[in-house]
């Protein structure tokens, strides 16, 4: 059975790292909406056209477009074993018809993951982020160790709207969207809160040990639903 996990937290909470870090760890394709919608377009699926008008006309790609995109992403061979999806759902009607698809394909139950930082460290953390200023990639912990960007080797510099009244109106506006569907999922066996308010390789081993707790969790959780 694969182990398929959500990772779900707010801006600065670290979430991006420790997905990509856990999928290279077990073998399995992190999955993030931009890195899906880029490579449908790529692709030139026909679903993704209309994914592109969206975002060129600079709107949130709509729910049933997401939909039909990871519903062809998760279709494919390399998720088999499982997966690690990083921002994805967004909303309670894609948890939904993410569960549906689970569902149809036969999957394993999913393993929910929030990690919660306190709002306090997370403005200090956003404040002092940096991007670089060729590609304009959010630098990582470890590109600020570096001092430059680990895809293009461009300088750092920090963003022009990370002050921290828009700081925290973009936290506010993540909580407000995701609450729902962190609400969507807490009641479940699979679904767990790791703190990310700890040095990213502590983050990692919590992480670690909670998802094996919740796969055992999940494993018995099927077995018992099927009687
Ligand atoms: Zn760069």
């Amino acid at each position: 059975m694969g182990l398929n996990v959500i990772m779900l937290g707010p801006p600065g909470a670290g979430k991006g790292t420790q997905a990509e870090r856990l999928a290279a760890q077990r073998g399995l394709p992190k999955i993030s909406t931009g890195d899906m919608l880029r490579d449908a377009v790529k692709r030139g699926l026909p679903l993704a056209l209309k994914a592109r008008e969206e975002m060129d006309r600079g709107e949130l790609v709509d729910d049933q477009t997401m939909i039909n995109i990871i519903r062809e992403r998760l279709s494919r061979a390399d998720t088999d074993a499982g997966f690690v999806l990083d921002g994805f759902p967004r909303t309670v009607f894609q948890g939904r018809e993410l569960d549906a698809i689970m569902e149809d394909r036969g999957k394993g139950p999913l393993v929910v993951i929030d990690i919660a930082v306190p709002e306090e460290e997370l403005v200090r953390r956003l404040a002092a982020r940096r991007i670089c200023s060729s590609c304009g990639m959010n630098a990582e912990p470890t590109d600020e160790a570096a001092g430059v960007c680990r895809r293009c080797g461009g300088t750092l510099v920090h963003r022009a709207d990370d002050n921290e009244c828009v700081v925290r109106e973009r936290l506010r506006v993540y909580a407000e969207q995701t609450k729902p569907v962190v609400d969507y999922y807490r009641g479940r066996p699979t679904f767990r809160t790791v703190n990310g308010a700890q040095p990213p390789d502590r983050v990692a081993e919590e992480l670690e040990a909670t998802i094996a707790d919740a796969a055992r969790a999940g494993a018995s959780f099927s077995l018992g639903a099927q009687r």
